[in-house]
Formats: C-alpha cells, sequence, structure tokens
C-alpha cells in the first residue's frame, strides 16, 4: 500500500489529497490549524481562466475543465456556480485589451463575448453608465472555498483524527517529516502545500506575503449576476506596485455580495486596514454606484503566497526523492487547485499528463536548498 503525507489542509493540499487517493495512495494530511482556515478560508472563491502569461493560461484553463468535470459530484455546500466573469473596460485601452484577450482565448478553443456599453448594462443593471464595453466569459465559476476544500478531504477520505493530525511538521527529508513534537511520520510521498508558510519548510524558497482585504454585504438577491472584475485587475494583480486595488465584485449563490480587492506586498499583518478597506470599496462603488446602498456586515484580509515570477511552483524538491512542492499560487489558488493536484499526481507516479511542468519547476529559484 503507498502512503502519501499531505502538509497543509488548505484547497491546495486538499485537492492534492484526493487526486493521490485516486492513484491509489493511502493519504493522511498534517494541519495544526482547521481545514481551509488561512489563505483558502480568506479567498472570494472566484474559479477563473486567466489567459496571460502562457502558463498561468494553461494552468487556469487545465483546473477550470477539471472543476467542470468534478461540479456534477460536489456536495452542496460547496455553493459551486457557474456565474462568468465580465471583464469590464472603462477606457479605450482596457477596451483593446478586452479584445486581445478575446483574441488569446479564441486560439485556445475558449469562447469568450466582447460587449459594447449597452450589452454590459443589459447583462449587469448596476454597473455605472458610461463603461466603454467588456468580455464574457460565461463558463468561470465560483465555490465556497473552505466547503470545498473539506469535501476534496472527505473524497480523499482523509476525514476524522486518524487522517488529519492537528500537528505541525517542522522538517521533511524523503520518506520521513518531523513533526514539531519530534513525532516522525513515514510516507513514500510528502506534499508540501502549507501555503505561504512552505517558505519555512523549503529553504531559499521566494515566496512573499501579498494581502487582500473584502468586505461582504448582507444579502441582497439579485444585485449581480457575474464576477465582475475590471480590465486593470489585470495590471494590480501581474504589476509589481507595493500597494493596488481594482475592482472585483461576486455574489454569493445566497445574495450576499463580496467586494474586494487589494494587493500588499509584504505585509504580514493580519489586521484590518481601515485605510486600504476604504479604497477598496471606493474602487468598487466607482463601477457599481449601488454598492452605497447595501450593508456590509464583515470585512477580513488573507495574505496570497506570491513567487518572483507569478507562477506558481509545483513539483519535485531537488535532493529529497518523493518530496513534492504544491505553494506559492497568489490570487488563484482555488482556481488552480485541481490543476495542481493533477499535476502532483501525475509526477508522483511518473505519468506524463496534461501540463508540462517545466515552467512552474522548483529548480527555477536557484536559491532553492534541500527541505
Ligand atoms: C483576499 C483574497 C482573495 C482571493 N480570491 C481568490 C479567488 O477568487 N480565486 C482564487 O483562485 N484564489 C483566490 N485567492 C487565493 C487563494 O485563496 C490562495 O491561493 C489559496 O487559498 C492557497 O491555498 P493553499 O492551500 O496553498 O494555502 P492555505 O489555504 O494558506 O493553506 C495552507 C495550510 O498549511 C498549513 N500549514 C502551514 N504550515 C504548516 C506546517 N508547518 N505543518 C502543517 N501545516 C502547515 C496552514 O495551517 C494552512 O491550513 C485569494 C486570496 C486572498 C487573500
Amino acid at each position: 500500500m503507498k502512503r502519501a503525507l499531505v502538509v497543509g489542509a488548505g484547497i491546495v493540499g486538499a485537492a492534492c489529497a484526493e487526486r493521490l487517493a485516486r492513484d491509489g495512495f493511502v493519504v493522511s494530511v498534517v494541519d495544526p490549524r482547521p481545514v481551509g482556515s488561512v489563505a483558502t478560508g480568506a479567498g472570494m472563491g472566484h474559479l477563473l481562466v486567466m489567459d496571460d502569461p502562457p502558463a498561468e493560461f494553461a494552468l487556469t484553463l487545465r483546473s477550470r475543465i477539471l472543476w467542470d468535470e468534478l461540479a456534477p459530484t460536489l456536495s452542496p455546500s460547496v455553493d459551486h456556480a457557474a456565474c462568468g466573469t465580465l471583464w469590464v473596460a472603462a477606457d479605450e485601452e482596457e477596451l483593446a485589451e478586452a479584445e486581445r484577450k478575446r483574441a488569446r482565448l479564441a486560439a485556445a478553443g475558449v469562447s469568450a463575448e466582447l460587449l459594447d456599453s449597452a450589452g454590459l448594462v443589459r447583462l449587469e443593471p448596476n454597473l455605472r453608465a458610461g463603461l466603454l464595453g467588456g468580455l464574457r466569459l460565461a463558463e468561470d465559476g465560483i465555490v465556497y472555498p473552505p466547503a470545498a476544500a473539506q469535501w476534496f478531504l472527505e473524497r480523499a477520505g482523509a476525514t476524522g483524527e486518524r487522517h488529519v493530525r492537528s500537528a505541525s511538521v517542522a522538517s521533511v527529508e524523503s520518506g520521513r517529516a518531523t513533526l514539531a513534537d519530534g513525532r516522525v511520520l513515514e510516507a513514500d510521498v510528502i506534499v508540501l502545500a502549507a501555503g505561504l508558510e512552505t517558505r519555512a519548510l523549503v529553504r531559499g524558497l521566494p515566496l512573499r506575503a501579498r494581502k487582500g482585504h473584502l468586505v461582504i454585504t448582507d444579502r441582497h438577491p439579485g444585485f449581480c449576476s457575474h464576477e465582475i472584475v475590471e480590465l486593470g485587475y489585470v495590471k494590480n494583480a501581474h504589476g509589481a506596485a507595493l500597494e493596488s486595488v481594482a475592482c472585483n465584485v461576486l455574489a454569493r449563490p445566497n445574495g450576499q455580495v463580496l467586494v474586494g480587492s487589494s494587493r500588499q506586498f509584504d505585509v504580514d499583518d493580519p489586521a484590518i486596514d481601515p485605510r486600504m478597506l476604504a479604497r477598496v470599496v471606493a474602487r468598487a462603488t466607482e463601477f457599481l454606484p449601488g454598492l452605497a446602498r447595501l450593508k456590509a456586515i464583515r470585512a477580513w484580509t488573507g495574505l496570497r503566497a506570491a513567487t518572483p515570477d507569478g507562477l506558481p511552483v509545483i513539483g519535485p524538491l531537488p535532493g529529497a526523492s518523493g518530496v513534492f512542492v504544491a505553494a506559492g499560487h497568489e490570487g488563484l489558488g482555488i482556481t488552480a487547485s485541481t490543476g495542481t493536484a493533477e499535476l502532483v499526481a501525475d509526477l508522483a507516479s511518473g505519468r506524463r499528463g496534461a501540463l508540462d511542468p517545466h515552467p512552474y519547476r522548483v529548480e527555477r529559484f536557484a536559491e532553492v536548498g534541500h527541505a
């Protein structure tokens, strides 16, 4: 019987557990905190295809296909819905970017619909007048991330104390992980999916915190039906600015409106910064003025784990046979959890899979040493 040990019960670790279990591994998971309670619990839950750069496109597209395959089997608590993404253009430059996105997507066989100003307002009447147009990806979706992580673990048979240990891993080497209390767990395959804290387990792994703020409102069914994202979001997400804000709004199936988001590099303090929160709300209200009438009930922050080139780190850890890294997904880890898990399982089984592993490999960062 092959044994796998997954370090971290966020959505990435949970998805890896589920995929490895399908390959016949007996999987156990170690995490000192509740399932999905760190970055996963802070995420919006948008499942989206990002069409650039090519390796992000390949991973998010493959991941969305895998989410669609899982969709009929997901439990109702996962709140999966195919709401679609509406990319909104506020100026001519963004409208040109919408057309470039459509062309890149079409070249890969992904359908997306260009909209003019009137088409936008027809789909989302709460958008302000005067926006120039946009791009609709009808097949993008949403999930409730902590419930999705729990669902993956249940499918992996990795629930209950025997399988999810409430413990912290202090170090790993080929075939064994040492817990903070000194106990040793042995496994044929070990997956390091500890989110931002993977940097404490892998020497030299260049992960940086990128803090985000979100606000959620009371239930206002019908306020919007798509995930509405300004096209400027792409510049913010991929840019190197220390601080940025972009409109990113979605309605959960229960009618609550989730309003984001911000990005701040190297801010590890989880406290809500009222100045950033005000910027997030002001930016979203510029696009959706009616937000000002809704009642906000809660705000929170989360830390994304960012890499220097913006791509996650997925692959074998050099010098530690059977140890794999699956971390650094920045703002796309909910989406990319399924594709990441498939890639980890393919690599662990020595299979050639749907994704080329090269762009995500650990050794692209020369400074990375052993666990
Ligand atoms: C504001 C915000 C909005 C976002 N919105 C989206 C979105 O809409 N769509 C999307 O795709 N992504 C989104 N993301 C990104 C997404 O949330 C993350 O990429 C994803 O949750 C990362 O999952 P993870 O499993 O790698 O990390 P985590 O969820 O952080 O899980 C890591 C786990 O490892 C555990 N751990 C740490 N150290 C150890 C150790 N030594 N031993 C054992 N366990 C350990 C932790 O306790 C934790 O439970 C968003 C992020 C933020 C902050």
